[in-house]
């Protein structure tokens, strides 16, 4: 491959030299190449990965802010069911359970990737607004003098 053919293309020897001999030679990768070899994932990875996975199916008609807060809904239903009728003990204890665990981490993971395509679709900035409700609650809530 000569070059980049699409925006979410990188020079990956720019980032892990050793990526691809010869060398320093560069090699074009998508982001989910770079993320698979590497093992490192950033916010922004997600997000990229997350629009050439709507777009590489047509999907960006419907990722509306409507139908992806809807699907946030559902996957927090999902992973609320998983807690449902476990007892507080239990609940504490899910990794005890494979498959419990599995289960947990696979919603958990539903819930982050249909809030991150959210807060992408808004235009938002979702480690910025976490950041800035914190501070906000640390002003509302008080830390305990100790
Ligand atoms: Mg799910």
């Amino acid at each position: 491959m000569s070059g980049p053919d699409h925006l979410s293309r990188y020079a990956i020897c720019n980032l892990h030299v050793n990526a691809c001999p010869p060398y320093g030679r560069l090699h074009w990768v998508t982001v989910t190449e770079r993320v698979r070899h590497t093992g490192q994932v950033t916010l922004e990875d997600l997000i990229q990965r997350l629009r050439d996975f709507a777009a590489a199916r047509d999907w960006e008609p419907y990722h509306t802010p409507k139908n992806l807060v809807m699907a946030l809904s559902g996957e927090v239903g999902e992973l609320t069911s998983l807690f449902q009728w476990l007892t507080p003990d239990e609940a504490k204890a899910w990794r005890d359970d494979p498959a419990l665990e599995a289960n947990v981490l696979d919603e958990i993971a539903d819930v982050t990737l249909y809030l991150v395509r959210l807060a992408d679709v808004l235009g938002l900035d979702l480690f910025a607004a976490a950041n800035a409700k914190i501070d906000r609650n640390e002003l509302r809530f008080p830390a305990l003098e100790r």
